[in-house]
């Protein structure tokens, strides 16, 4: 295993000390942005989604490159999910065949879905790219045209992360939204609970732990809208010994409220010394909640997606509006004002509204690449705001 970088280490030594956003890299890259322009925003930390990168270019390609922070040439930290958030939703909706089982999850990657993913699987007889890692452990392989057979367990999404050189990992777990009965809400904690022991047990005994590897290991925790079997879920992990500790499952309840109260029942239950990352969170004014509560780690889709589609957040819309701008909206077309007048980065001090609706209206992708700068910008401004290190 190659040693990480100074850069690297101090990162993961200071890492959920104070709050920390993670820009979405599911596939090894920032859409629209490249590493220079994600730095030129204060950005050091991404996260990356190993369902996609099992699928392609697969764990055993990565390792051959050297690791992932080689491969796609990022010095910065990397956390990536134990691919099993995306699975769960969709084998728990019926969306994806499959099981769920007391060894984890065995399913199959529609073709559509795979197709979308892997443009190796263009060619029909290529299975090779994604699979070599379960070869005589399980795996059975079907013709891409069928859809291929993945196996997920405690045991391999640590090895899958391990092969990746993944910075801070996340254990396997059985991941349900809110609104469940509490029967299949008890089920889920108890699986979730079983399989952090064993993805530990796994991890300390086979690589050494976190103090071997210098790698961060963070656990789940699951309960949905059941505030004794969070607490319960959240004790028995924290007897375990993790260095962070996850609010999983969805954060939102069915009126798209931040779920407050759970989140601070977690909190509550984890040691004061170890790091709260709520996955997933969010919009602007659900960070500054959780934050308040204690969160210090964050991720979303919401501002590079938003900023495709171009939905920009500015200080100079109220809270109440979510700080959304919407740039195609014919009322920017002869607006010469900055997108946000407080901003620093590239599109707020060189480019106006007016611009960037003209460049969204005909489709030029530099305007991607803008609208993601800025909203990244925005988000590292929020968080930096809320440690009191950003003033505008
Ligand atoms: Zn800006």
């Amino acid at each position: 295993m190659v040693k990480s970088s100074e850069k690297r280490q101090k990162l993961i030594a200071e890492f959920g000390r104070k709050p920390v956003f993670l820009p979405d890299a599911t596939r090894g890259a920032v859409k629209a942005l490249t590493f220079d322009q994600l730095e030129s925003v204060g950005v050091q930390h991404i996260v990356s989604n190993t369902l996609h990168m099992l699928m392609s270019p697969g764990p055993d390609h990565i390792a051959s490159m050297g690791g992932i922070h080689e491969f796609i040439g990022w010095d910065g930290l990397i956390l990536t999910d134990s691919g099993g958030f995306q699975v769960f939703s969709l084998l728990h909706r019926g969306q994806w065949d499959g099981e769920i089982h007391d060894d984890g999850a065995t399913f199959v990657i529609p073709e559509a879905y795979a197709k979308k993913i892997d443009h190796v699987n263009k060619r029909k007889s290529d299975t090779s790219d994604a699979c070599s890692l379960f070869d005589g452990n399980g795996l059975t392989v079907k013709s891409p045209r069928d859809g291929r057979v993945f196996e997920l367990t405690p045991e391999k999404v640590i090895d899958i992360q391990m092969q990746m050189d993944s910075d801070v990992m996340v254990v396997l777990d059985d991941c349900r939204k809110t609104g469940i009965s509490r029967d299949e809400a008890e089920k889920t904690v108890e699986r979730t609970i079983k399989w952090a022991e064993r993805g530990k047990k796994y991890f300390d005994e086979k690589y050494g732990g976190s103090a071997e590897t210098g790698k961060l290991l963070t656990a789940v925790v699951q309960g949905a809208n059941y505030p004794d079997l969070r607490r319960m879920c959240a004790t028995e992990l924290s007897k375990m010994g993790f260095d962070g500790y996850n609010f999983g499952g969805y954060l939102l309840d069915e009126q798209g409220n931040l779920v407050v109260d759970e989140l601070k029942t977690v909190y509550d239950a984890t040691p004061a010394d170890k790091f709260n990352y709520a996955m997933g969170c969010g919009k602007p004014t659900d960070i500054i909640q959780a934050i308040e509560i204690g969160y210090t780690v964050f991720d979303t889709v919401l501002p590079t997606r938003n900023a495709r589609h171009g939905t920009l957040y500015s200080f100079d819309i109220p809270a109440e509006d979510e700080f959304k701008l919407k740039i195609k909206n014919a009322r920017f077309k002869d607006d010469n004002a900055p997108v946000d007048s407080t901003c620093d980065c590239e599109l707020c001090t060189r480019y106006s509204r007016a611009y960037l609706h003209q460049m969204f209206k005909v489709g030029e992708l530099t305007a991607l690449t803008l609208a993601t700068l800025h909203n990244l910008r925005f988000y590292q401004r929020l968080i930096e705001d809320e440690t009191g290190d950003y003033s505008p």
